[in-house]
């Protein structure tokens, strides 16, 4: 509706929808949100099923906005990824963990490895690996401790140009996760070809799992095929001790869930980590 009101005519030109609209304010929250840092990121821990210790924590980042408080990733990064702001999100997202994983290594925390998501826009942007090389070079640490988690469509929409950077990035000693499988393509002849390291099983096939039923018999099959293959398999968001049993006894490597733990602040992590250590 055209109304002469206080804000005047043209402003809602009839092509302008409510959704456009969102559209530029979101856009303008998100660029003044990076400018103002108001973002932060939590820790999940990943647990090694073998030794029952921390051997990882997934970097997930989160929105603080001065009005509408707590947003959720997936409330704005898909909105990132296609506005493009997704890269300065994601270099800040990887500077602050490098950052971190040297404070938590000069407390005495040095064990665990730090896991970034990186997003399809990023994965192949031209200056990656340059920025990569630049932070782990300013604070002076390999590759050894970082991992990064790519999802099978990000490889697949740029496979050859993805399948080299990933490579590179194996050359730095970082480690690669394919992550959320189970909900892409999932196509297993792309398992074997693809220099990954880990193969990270979604949510929503650990989540049905009851005792023996068909999601469990593939659940186990895939565990078989990534051994076979040379990978380590995480489970994500195991929530119950009997989807923990039957990852266990079908020697899943590791698990990261609300079982253990939700993703925490910095500070939580070392209170969680100091509380396994004494148990
Ligand atoms: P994801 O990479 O699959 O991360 C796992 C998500 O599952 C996280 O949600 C985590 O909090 C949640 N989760 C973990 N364990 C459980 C569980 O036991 N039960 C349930 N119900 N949920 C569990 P979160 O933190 O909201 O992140 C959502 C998604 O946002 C992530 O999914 C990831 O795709 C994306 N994301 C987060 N941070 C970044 C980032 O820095 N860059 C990019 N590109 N994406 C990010
Ligand atoms: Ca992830
Ligand atoms: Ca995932
Ligand atoms: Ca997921």
């Amino acid at each position: 509706i055209k109304e002469n009101g206080r804000d005047g005519v043209g402003i809602y030109a009839p092509y302008m929808t409510e959704k456009t609209l969102d559209y530029i304010q979101m856009s303008s929250q998100l660029r003044y949100g990076i400018h103002n840092e108001e973002f932060t990121v939590y820790y999940q821990p990943q647990i090694d099923l073998k030794t029952n210790e921390v051997i990882g924590t997934e970097a997930l980042i989160r929105w603080l906005h001065p009005k509408k408080g707590f947003i959720p990733p997936n409330d704005f990064i898909p909105f990132a990824e296609t506005t493009g702001y997704i890269t300065e999100i994601e270099k800040w997202v990887f500077k602050t963990v490098v950052e971190q994983k040297v404070k938590w290594q000069k407390e005495g925390y040095d064990n665990f490895k730090v896991s970034v998501n990186l997003s399809s826009k990023m994965l192949t942007h031209p200056q990656l690996l340059a920025y990569i090389k630049k932070i782990l070079d300013e604070y002076n640490i390999s590759g050894d401790y970082i991992e990064m988690e790519v999802t099978e469509t990000a490889i697949i929409d740029n496979l050859e140009k993805a399948t080299d950077v990933l490579k590179q990035l194996k050359e730095l000693n970082i480690t690669i996760a394919l992550d959320d499988f189970g909900t892409g393509y999932s196509s297993l002849t792309y398992l074997q070809k693809l220099p990954i390291d880990i193969l990270k099983i979604d949510r929503d096939f650990i989540k049905n799992i009851q005792d023996i039923n068909d999601e469990a018999h593939i659940l186990k099959l895939v565990i078989d095929l990534a051994h076979s293959l040379g990978l380590k398999v995480v489970a994500e968001g195991v929530e119950t001790e009997a989807q923990l049993d039957y990852l266990r006894k079908n020697h899943c490597d590791i698990v990261q869930g609300y079982y253990f733990s939700k993703p925490l602040p910095e500070a939580d992590i070392k209170t969680f980590l100091e509380n396994r250590k004494t148990c």
